[in-house]
C-alpha cells in the first residue's frame, strides 16, 4: 500500500486531474490511497468569504460561492464522467450558503472558519473520485472526518493517532485489499463530537504522512508543482537545484523555516517507522524527485556542507531587556510561561548579555503577550521581519562557514542570530524586504548561481 497526496496545483483544473489519473493508474499495483488538497487557491477563496459574511454582503457571498463551485464545474465538464460529482458539490455548497447566511453581519467563530476552510477538500475529492472512476479506476470517495479525530483547537487541530489508526485500518485496508482506490481529503478532521476542524494551512502533507504511518505503507508520495526539495524556492532562485535525497530532520528544518513544499510536521508521524516520503512533480512524473528518509545519503550541493536555504516572511521579533534579571534563576522560565499561557509558538531564540530576542509568526495574541512580558523587563517589538535558515550537514561545526555566510549576506542587516542546538541549521533574522535578496546572495555564495 502507498499514500499518494496531490497538492492544489496538482488538482487545479481538468488538465492537472488528467495527469493525476495517469499517475494513479501507474501506481495501481501498489495499492494507492489518494489524498487530495483543494483546487489551487480555493482554500484562500473560501477563507476570503469570512469578511464578506462579516460585512453582511449577501449578494457578494452568493457570487463568490457560485464562482468557487463554477471552478469545479468547469474542470468536471472537461473530464469524462466527472460531472457525476457536481450534484454532491452543489448540495454541499448550498449547505455552506445556508450556514454563512445565518452568520451574516458577524465574525465567524473558529469552528465555523474550519467548516468553511475545509469545503475545498470535500469538493476536490468528489471531483477526483468521479474522474478516476470514469477513467476505469475503481475509486471510492471516503470522508476522512470520522477517521481523523482531532482535539478542538480549531485552525491547528492535533489528530488522535490511536483513533485514526483503528478507524483508517478498518475503513481503508479492506477497500485497498478489494482492489479499490480510496480518494480522501487532506487538511480536514473533526472533533469527537463531529465538529469540523483543520490541521493548519498546508496540512494535507501532514494528513498523507499520518495515514502513511497508521497504514504502515511502503512510501508516502507528495505530488506537487516542483521537482522535489530544492536548494531554494525556485520562485526566488530560478536556478535552484533538486536534492535527490534528504533526511527527515532536514525536511523538517526547511519546512519550519518557510519551504512551503512540505508542511513542517510531515516527517513527524513517520520517524518511528522510517517510511520514506517522496516529493514528486505531477507535471513531470518521470523525474525521480526527492526521497526523504532516515538513511538518506546526503550529497554535497556545492563546495560546502550547505544544502538548502529557506526563508519565512511575516515574522515579528519580540525583545525583552532585563539587565538585572537575565542571569537570575527562573527568568527564562517566567518568560516562556507567558508564551505558553497565550499559546504563542516561538520559532527562534537568541539571548545576549542583557536581552532576549524571540521570533513569532502569529500576531493574534501578541498584545497580551507583550503586556505580560512587560512585568519582566522592557519589551519592544519589531514587525515585518523574515527568518533565513541555512540548512546542511553539520554546518554549525564547520569552521569559517558562519563568517562566509555573514559576508555573503551583506549589506543586509542581520538582526537576530539563533543559538539553537541543531547541528544542521543556522538561522537569523533580516528585514522582510531584504529576504529574497539575501536568499539569492546565499545561493550564489554556496551553490554558485542565483
Ligand atoms: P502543493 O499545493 O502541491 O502543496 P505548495 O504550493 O504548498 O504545493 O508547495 C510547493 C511550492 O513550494 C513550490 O511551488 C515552491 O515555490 C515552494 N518552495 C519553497 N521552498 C522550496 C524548496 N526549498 N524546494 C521546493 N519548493 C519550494
Ligand atoms: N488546502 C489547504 C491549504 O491551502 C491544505 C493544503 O493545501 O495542504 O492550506
Ligand atoms: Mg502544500
Amino acid at each position: 500500500m502507498i499514500v499518494a497526496k496531490f497538492g492544489g496545483t496538482s488538482v487545479a483544473d481538468a488538465a492537472a486531474i488528467g495527469r493525476l489519473i495517469g499517475i494513479v493508474r501507474s501506481r495501481a499495483a501498489d495499492g494507492p490511497v489518494v489524498v487530495v488538497s483543494a483546487l489551487a487557491r480555493v482554500t484562500d477563496g473560501l477563507l476570503a468569504l469570512a469578511p464578506v459574511v462579516h460585512a453582511g454582503n449577501s449578494a457578494a457571498l452568493d457570487a463568490a460561492i457560485a464562482a468557487l463551485v463554477d471552478r469545479h464545474a468547469a474542470a468536471a465538464r472537461e473530464l469524462p464522467g466527472a460531472t457525476l460529482a457536481l450534484p454532491a458539490i452543489a448540495e454541499d455548497a448550498a449547505a455552506l450558503r445556508r450556514e454563512l447566511a445565518a452568520a451574516l453581519g458577524r465574525m465567524l467563530r473558529p469552528a465555523e472558519l474550519d467548516a468553511l476552510a475545509g469545503r475545498g477538500e470535500l469538493w476536490s475529492s468528489r471531483l477526483v473520485a468521479a474522474a478516476l472512476e470514469a477513467a476505469g479506476l475503481a475509486a471510492t470517495w471516503v470522508d476522512i472526518r470520522p477517521m481523523m479525530v482531532t482535539d478542538d483547537r480549531h485552525g491547528r487541530a492535533t489528530p488522535y493517532m490511536q483513533a485514526l489508526g483503528d478507524r483508517a485500518r478498518e475503513c481503508l485496508r479492506p477497500l485497498v485489499d478489494g482492489g479499490r482506490v480510496p480518494v480522501t481529503q487532506g487538511f480536514i478532521g473533526a472533533t469527537v463530537d463531529g465538529a469540523p476542524t483543520t490541521l493548519g494551512r498546508g496540512g494535507s502533507d501532514f494528513t498523507a504522512a499520518l495515514l502513511g504511518a497508521v497504514l504502515d505503507v511502503e512510501r508516502v508520495e507528495i505530488w506537487t508543482d516542483v521537482n522535489g526539495l530544492m536548494t531554494a524556492d525556485p520562485r526566488i532562485v530560478p536556478s535552484a537545484r533538486t536534492l535527490r535525497a534528504a533526511s527527515y530532520e532536514e525536511a523538517a528544518e526547511l519546512a519550519t523555516f518557510g519551504a512551503k513544499v512540505l508542511h513542517p510536521a510531515t516527517a513527524q508521524p513517520l520517524v518511528r517507522s522510517g517510511i520514506p516520503i517522496i516529493v514528486l512533480n505531477s507535471t513531470r512524473p518521470e523525474d525521480p524527485g526527492t526521497t526523504i528518509e532516515p538513511s538518506a545519503e546526503l550529497e554535497r550541493m556545492g563546495d560546502s556542507p550547505v544544502r538548502s536555504i529557506s526563508w519565512k516572511p511575516g515574522i515579528t521579533v519580540v525583545n525583552v531587556r532585563a539587565p538585572r534579571m537575565l542571569g537570575a534563576f527562573g527568568f527564562l522560565r517566567a518568560m516562556f510561561e507567558v508564551f505558553e499561557r497565550h499559546e504563542v509558538v516561538v520559532d527562534v531564540l537568541a539571548s545576549g548579555e542583557v536581552s532576549v530576542s524571540l521570533t513569532v509568526e502569529d500576531r493574534t495574541r501578541l498584545d497580551a503577550v507583550v503586556r505580560d512580558l512587560a512585568e519582566l523587563g522592557e519589551v519592544w517589538v519589531e514587525d515585518h521581519r523574515a527568518i533565513i535558515a541555512v540548512v546542511g550537514i553539520g554546518i554549525r561545526s564547520t569552521p569559517g562557514l558562519a563568517a562566509r555566510l555573514f559576508r555573503a549576506v551583506q549589506p543586509a542587516n542581520v538582526e537576530v542570530i539563533s543559538q539553537g542546538a541543531s547541528a544542521i541549521n543556522m538561522t537569523f533574522v533580516v528585514r522582510e524586504e531584504d529576504g529574497p535578496d539575501v536568499v539569492r546572495r546565499l545561493h550564489q555564495e554556496f551553490f554558485g548561481s542565483c
